[in-house]
């Protein structure tokens, strides 16, 4: 499932095919998607150039001259940047085909993206307007998540996948975050200290950073109508990795289920 990693990386492949472009035409081959695509929407976006492709959460935004597209991946959705004619595959849902001859591509098995379209300020979209910061924002710091964290029973992983609380942390970073900033997932998240809550921080940026990085090397992937998207590999401590040994001390690392997401840890580096 693309996770922010995916949708940032996504964005930055993207954003040279698609800098002072118009949109010469969307074609809509498959509006049943999350959300129905509206029937009007080729008409109000045809002509408008694109000002800016920006991201909030795992939203794309490709800004126009009179409005936002919000762009979402679904659980399997993927966007790439093709020459218009390159003949259509299977879930091959819509173009937005830009004057220069490339065609935004949108691919996506299972149906759950979604092609939104608001006049207004995207940040006030009700699928936007009741997010938490973004895990690289000044507002997500150590004081934020200590405040945050007072008088809450909740396990400091569910805390963390909230996405009214801050954005883009998904299973396998939420775990991967705790490992970095030895702290067992199942902790009470009121019983997290400041200096907890200082490598906690640290620990959610240097995972998805390090996913970003990793997706940044296969960008090239993102202009071409085959091959994998740009998905990120990387080196995971904990996720998945049940029994196998902690690479930090070679303590087997632990696997439980929390609020029906599994979640691993090592006993011996997470307090
Ligand atoms: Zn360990």
């Amino acid at each position: 499932m693309p996770e922010l990693p995916e949708v940032e990386t996504t964005r930055r492949g993207l954003a040279r095919y698609v800098r002072k472009r118009r949109i010469a035409a969307l074609a809509v081959y498959e509006p049943r998607l999350r959300w129905p695509v509206t029937h009007d929407l080729p008409k109000q976006v045809a002509g408008q150039r694109i000002v800016h492709l920006g991201r909030r959460a795992k939203y794309l935004l490709l800004g126009l001259e009179s409005g936002t597209l919000l762009l979402h991946l679904g659980m399997s959705g993927n966007l790439r940047a093709v020459p218009a004619d390159t003949p259509r595959l299977t879930h091959d849902h819509f173009d937005l085909v830009l004057d220069s001859g490339l065609a935004l591509r949108f691919n996506d098995p299972r149906r759950f993206g979604s092609l939104l379209y608001t006049r207004g300020a995207p940040a006030e979209h009700p699928l936007l307007a009741t997010l938490g910061p973004e895990p690289f924002a000044t507002a997500f710091d150590a004081d934020y998540l200590f405040r945050i964290t007072r008088r809450r029973r909740v396990a400091i992983k569910q805390l963390l996948m909230n996405s009214r609380l801050v954005v883009g942390v998904g299973n396998i970073y939420a775990s991967e975050a705790l490992f970095r900033a030895r702290i067992r997932p199942q902790r009470q998240a009121r019983t997290l200290s400041r200096a907890d809550t200082a490598r906690l921080v640290r620990g959610v940026r240097a995972v998805l950073n390090q996913a970003i990085r990793a997706g940044g090397t296969t960008l090239r992937d993102y202009l071409g109508a085959d091959g994998a998207p740009g998905y990120f590999r990387q080196r995971l401590y904990v996720y998945e990795r049940r029994g196998k040994p902690c690479r930090r001390c070679g303590t087997p690392v632990r696997a439980m289920v929390q609020g029906q997401r599994s979640t691993y840890y090592c006993p011996s580096c997470q307090k």
